[in-house]
């Protein structure tokens, strides 16, 4: 017999089974619906990625691999997962792809734990360069197992020391160097760093968490062609559900898959992994391309109307989705920045610039980016309105309630 919606409680809407999460869901639908978002890490996922990673394939356990798995009734998760695979290796021409990491931190640790053993050395970006937590952090996993060697930026024209790069390099033989960031605007030469890992028996890494939106849609370089192994978010500019994804030749994908399962994860999301499918498809076609050339115009239209307003931008401008602008001309905190801001209905973060006077929890600097306004529809002629906001803000950060 069948159950009439609405009736059973295990068929009931939300908004009537649980008014405070429902409350709670509406009200931070609002305050996306009426805020300005310039978080570089955040987006808007599509309807068609939320419907997807609401949906059914919640319920299903499919521990193992398409073809492969430890439980019964998996052909539908078997051909989703392929799908997904399939997909995101044409995207971004890629040999083999994991599409089952929970997360980019996952995603990392992964290939990390693939092909190093505690007390080797890890290669990375300085993390007040703009390196990620699971870049080498004395915090996190990776600055815990692992011996950190890091790369950074010149402070002159605060871009990476190449020359400096291979140096420690040559010095510290580490087993992984990762290229990519979280908080570097510019291009990274992946050539260059694919030879310098070559000269010293390295696997390169690149984590494009950041920048896999602007790679798919053609405004940033890819790293594939030049890597062992390619680990992203699936949330940022590339605007899908959020989790990670792991691309490479099929030999290193083929060895990192004992690692994601059974070496640290149970069961994949199969409803994540079906939204993720979803988002690839989205970001094959040549409407992404338009959204990803108007990101990185959007950054760069920013950039420069910040920079008019008296700001000062870190390396002088942006090869990308983000940057990094120095506060220090408006004599304010990043801290104290992110704070104002928040009450003008303006959501940014706090950052790190290179060789930051403050400490990491006060800053001198603020991360902005413009994955999540352009998705809103905005253009470069919207940037220096935006830019007046900011410095009519933090000009005179007192005129606000509620700030100390
Ligand atoms: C965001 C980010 C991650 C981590 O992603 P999570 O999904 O938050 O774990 C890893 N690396 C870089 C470079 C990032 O920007």
């Amino acid at each position: 017999m069948a159950i009439a919606p609405g009736t059973h409680p295990h068929r009931q809407h939300l908004a009537d089974s649980d008014s405070a999460v429902f409350d709670l869901i509406k009200k931070e639908e609002n305050r996306q619906e009426h805020n300005l978002e310039l978080i570089a890490s955040e987006n808007i996922a599509s309807l068609a990625v939320r419907e997807a990673g609401m949906s059914v394939f919640t319920d299903k356990y499919a521990e193992g691999y398409p073809g492969k798995r430890y439980y019964g009734g998996c052909e539908f998760s078997d051909d989703v997962e392929r799908l997904a695979i399939e997909r995101v290796c044409q995207l971004f021409g890629a040999e083999a792809a994991n599409v089952q990491p929970h997360s980019g931190a996952n995603a990392n640790m992964a290939v990390y734990f693939t092909f190093m053993n505690p007390g080797d050395t890890l290669m990375a970006m300085n993390l007040d360069h703009g390196g990620h937590l699971t870049h080498g952090s004395p915090v996190n996993f990776s600055g815990k197992l692992y011996n950190v060697a890091a790369y950074g930026v010149d402070s002159e024209s605060e871009r990476i020391d190449y020359d400096e790069m291979h140096r420690i390099a040559v010095e510290s033989k580490p087993k992984i160097i990762v290229s990519g960031a979280t908080a570097y605007s510019r291009e990274f030469d992946f050539a260059r760093i694919r030879q310098i890992a070559d000269e010293v028996g390295a696997i390169h890494m690149c984590d494009i968490s950041h920048y896999s939106g602007l790679v798919a849609a053609g405004v940033y370089p890819n790293p594939v062609p030049h890597c062992h192994v390619v680990t992203s978010t699936t949330h940022k500019s590339i605007r899908g559900p959020r989790g990670g994804v792991i691309l490479g030749h099929e030999d290193y994908i083929k060895k990192i898959n004992k690692t994601v399962f059974p070496g640290l994860q149970g069961g994949p999301l199969m409803h994540i992994i079906a939204a993720k499918a979803v988002a690839f498809a989205e970001a094959s076609k040549p409407e992404f391309k338009t959204y990803g050339a108007q990101v990185k115009k959007n950054a760069s239209a920013l950039a420069k109307s910040l920079t008019d307003e008296g700001f000062r931008i870190v390396s002088g401008g942006t090869d990308s989705h983000m940057m990094l602008v120095d506060l220090r001309p408006f004599n304010v905190t990043g801290k104290i920045a992110q704070e104002v801001l928040e009450h003008a209905n303006i959501t940014t973060n706090k950052n790190t610039i290179p060789n930051d006077p403050e400490s990491p929890f006060v800053t001198s600097g603020l991360r902005l980016g413009t994955p999540a306004v352009t998705t809103r529809g905005m253009v470069e002629s919207d940037m220096p309105t935006i830019a007046r906001a900011i410095s009519t803000v933090l000009g005179n950060p007192d005129s606000l309630p509620g700030i100390e």
